[in-house]
Formats: structure tokens, sequence, C-alpha cells
């Protein structure tokens, strides 16, 4: 899609432990090698549970692996009394390029505002990190023919007072709620209307220029058998994928959709 470079990246949500981490990372690069996988033409993401962390960045930078990494999610506050949470700072000293923020399970189990969600998204670039942000409707907004509305109220409660310079870098990731971990796969023209969408806001909140060069992921039961349908669609770049990013052989598919 227009110059933009796909990327795939991998929420392991709450799974793998560090042993079973390591072999994963270790089984999808050698999948992808063996499937000579072009790491410049599409770019590959791990988002593993904070604990396994320091091992995939162990891993990937003692063999100069070309896999990127980040984080599920992150604290709005820099270090202090916030007993449980992660810092930015410390996901950036565990190498970490990206982190998700706003997942639907984290506003559905975590009451995780838009407010909350801004918060967030100003701590990953205070630490010098790329969120991933996550936005989509449920299933009642859907029915009721509002998804679009829904979803661009997200966008721009998530994106308030972030500068352009800032946003240039973002990953927007659209997850229709009912399709996460449901199977129920958004036909590629339900994906194509959001994420367009999203780059027209993006537009017309900073530039042409800049909405050009974000990159909107899709998100919800993506799989080897439905992603290039879903990746030919013009304003999709890639895919934020759950339950198939575990598999190591399905997600090096995903990764090689062409
Ligand atoms: C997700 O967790 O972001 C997701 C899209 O999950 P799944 O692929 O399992 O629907």
């Amino acid at each position: 899609p227009s110059g933009r470079t796909p990327l795939m990246a991998g929420n392991w949500k709450m799974n793998l432990d560090h042993l079973q981490a390591t072999h994963l990372v270790q089984k999808l690069d050698w999948t992808l090698r063996d499937g000579k996988h072009d790491f410049g033409a599409v770019e590959v993401a791990v988002l593993p549970p904070f604990t396994d962390l320091r091992s995939v960045q162990t891993l990937i930078d003692g063999d100069r692996l070309k896999l990127e990494h980040g984080a599920q999610d992150l604290s709005a506050h820099d270090s202090g009394a916030y007993t449980g949470e992660v810092s930015g700072a410390f996901l950036a000293k565990l190498g970490c390029t990206y982190v998700v923020v706003g997942h639907s399970e984290r506003r559905e189990y975590h009451q995780e505002t838009d407010e909350v969600v801004n918060a967030k998204l100003k701590a990953a670039y205070k630490h010098g990190l790329t969120p991933i942000f996550c936005v989509g409707e449920g299933l009642e907004v859907r029915q009721a023919g509002e998804h679009v509305a829904h979803v661009l109220a997200q966008v721009e409660a998530g994106l308030k007072d972030l500068t352009a310079e800032q946003v240039r870098t973002i990953v927007i990731a659209y997850e229709p709620v009912w399709a996460i971990g449901t199977g129920e796969v958004a036909t590629p023209q339900d994906a194509q209307e959001v994420c367009a969408a999203i780059r027209t806001k993006l537009a017309e909140l900073y530039s042409g220029d800049l909405a050009d060069g974000v990159r909107v992921l899709y998100g919800g039961s993506v799989k080897a058998n439905n992603v290039a349908a879903i990746m030919a669609e013009e304003d999709v770049d890639g895919a934020l994928v759950g339950g198939a990013s575990i598999v190591p052989e399905e997600f090096a598919s995903i990764c090689r959709f062409r």
C-alpha cells in the first residue's frame, strides 16, 4: 500500500513462559528464514508478556535476528508508587521498539478510558517507543451502523495534544471487538472502510502527507487463510494477530501473505 512497509505484529497476550517464548522466537525466525522472508519488505514484530521480554531481547540481539519486539501495555507514569505497573523507560531498556496501547482487552477488563489511552500514548513517545494504538467498536455499535463514528472518536480522543512529529510514526490498529478471538473475521471491505476513514481523519487532524505515511493495521481473527484478501485492500498496512501468532508456522505464513 503506497510506499508503506507492511507490519505483521504478533500479540501473544498472556501466553507462553520465558522458555516457551525463547522456543517460539527461534522457531519463527527459522521458519521465516527458511521461506526466505524479506524483512525489509514485510516487517515482523513479536509482542510477548512483560516477563518474556528480557529473554526475547537477549535472543534477538545475541543472534542478530531481524524480528522487532515490543510490549502489550505500559504505565502512563514514569516511575514511583504504582505497584505492579511497568514504565515505558523499562521497556525502552529492554530494547522494545513497539508498545500496544488501548487494546480492547485493556479497555474492557482494566477500564482504560480514552483519557488513559491518551496518557499512555504520551508516555510511549516520552520513552522513545512506537505505539500500536488500538481502536475498534463492539458488536452493538457495529449493528447500529455507528462503527466509523465510534472509531474516529476513539482516534481523535487518543491522539489529543500529540504533535504531528509524534503521530507521523504511530501505528494504528483497527480491531473490531466482535472479531477478536472469536473466529469471526471482518470482511476485507469492512476492514478497508474503517482503515480508510482513519487515514482521512489523520489527514484532517494533521496533513495528507502525514496520513499517507501512517500504517493502519487490521486485527481480529487474522489467519493464514484470510490474510491475503485483507492485505489486498489499499488502506490496510498489516495485521495485529493474536491467537495465530503463537503458532510459528501459522504466523510465518501470515507474514508471507503475498
Ligand atoms: C488481538 O489480540 O489483537 C487479536 C486480534 O486477537 P485474535 O487474532 O486472536 O483475534
